[in-house]
């Protein structure tokens, strides 16, 4: 498996030529499995959840030790494309709590994690030969998507809930994406993309296996950084909306203990506004995940049944994480005391990490990386 690096500019933007590896689709729902040539995120047998299955045996320990934590980062899933961002965004200390890490997503092209995913599907929609991608979304999702489907001359067509804020469907907009506007929640949208990526053999892009294994590259960089600063990480806080970033950050852990690369699993904490906590309350009454209607000024995390939140609450309880929720009023404090003190504009959905912290910073130990991932607002 040789090393290959290779820098190119797209409008501007530093993307790397990922070191990419061979992996097999299994469904999450019936177990079927598709091998790489499959064109589509979903079981075409029971339109289940696909997900990734690296065949890791082919990373040798020579390969480790020659390689260590920067090549695991590399890891994704192989395309003819080939060019993934890996956006080595900032690491910032907090001024003041020298515990506290932020690791800045807002930095990437479209202002949020968002892009660590699409740049992995939108590979595998070239690679298919799609014209055309479809995706629901509640706004960062189809503004990232829309971005790079206009780069590479693909039509984007996004159905966006009605909880999106205008500012956002602005930025989709001058991306040229053609927009359906939901009488509905996220899930409702989600639903029609799906109809629609059937009926009119589009790629249906969104919170799937694609995108997942883009979004783990923000947990092996932030362990990457913080082993350079000499630290540990010993608890990572961060939103949940869909639980795509949730999964995506367990299946890096895990990755990251198997090659040895870590000790110690940290804590995961996954946080929720009040005013839509389905993944939360599953947690507390230790029960499955139940749909809620999303209330919740923080748009990007109004997502009423995560796609992904059994199997991440699966993992959580397992591994000794643990979810909760911050009300609407903490979160909009939050984000201005974040502006004030940094200067930075960040979205509420992402302030949720910031009022979580101030709310448990005496029960946790060591360092503690919070995953600030938007700022469109
Ligand atoms: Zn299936």
């Amino acid at each position: 498996m040789p090393l290959i690096v290779r820098w190119k500019r797209i409008e501007g933007v530093m993307v790397l030529r990922a070191e990419t590896m061979r992996y097999k689709l299994v469904c999450s729902s019936c177990n079927s499995e598709y091998d790489m040539s499959y064109k589509s995120q979903i079981c075409s047998r029971c339109n289940g959840i696909l997900r990734v299955e690296y065949y890791y045996n082919d990373i040798t320990d020579k390969d480790l030790q020659l390689r260590s934590y920067r090549s695991l980062t590399r890891v994704l899933p192989k395309s003819n494309y080939g060019y993934y961002i890996l956006g080595d965004t900032k690491l910032l200390r907090d001024i003041k709590d020298k515990a506290l890490y932020l690791k800045l997503e807002t930095e990437n092209p479209t202002r949020s994690f968002k892009d660590r995913g699409s740049i992995v599907e939108i590979s595998k929609a070239i690679d298919y030969n799609y014209k055309e991608i479809v995706c629901a979304s509640t706004g960062n999702m189809a503004y990232s998507l829309s971005y790079y489907s206009r780069i590479n001359k693909i039509k984007a067509r996004v159905y966006i809930s009605k909880d999106a804020v205008e500012s956002k469907i602005d930025l989709i907009r001058s991306n040229n994406a053609e927009i359906v506007n939901i009488d509905g929640d996220f899930t409702k949208a989600q639903e029609e993309a799906l109809k629609y990526s059937i009926s009119n053999n589009a790629f249906l892009t969104g919170d799937y296996c694609y995108r997942m294994e883009g979004q783990r590259v923000v947990t092996l960089e932030i362990f990457k950084q913080m082993r350079a600063l000499k630290k540990s990480v010993d608890n990572i806080i961060l939103p949940v909306g869909n639980a795509t970033l949730l999964s995506a950050t367990e299946k890096a852990i895990d990755e990251l203990y198997r090659f040895k690369l870590i000790r110690d699993k940290p804590t995961v904490i996954a946080v929720q506004s009040a005013q839509c906590d389905p993944f939360v309350k599953a947690y507390e009454k230790d029960r499955s995940i139940e749909y809620v209607k999303p209330s919740t000024i923080a748009d990007a995390i109004a997502v009423g049944y995560p796609t992904f939140g059994d199997s991440a609450l699966e993992w959580l309880k397992e591994n000794n994480g643990y979810a909760l929720s911050v009300s609407d009023k903490e979160l909009v404090e939050a984000r201005d005391y974040f502006a004030g003190k940094y200067n930075l504009i960040i979205e509420t959905a992402s302030a949720s990490v910031i009022a979580a912290y101030n709310r448990i910073r005496d029960r946790l130990d060591g360092y503690t990386v919070a995953i600030i991932t938007g700022a469109n607002e």
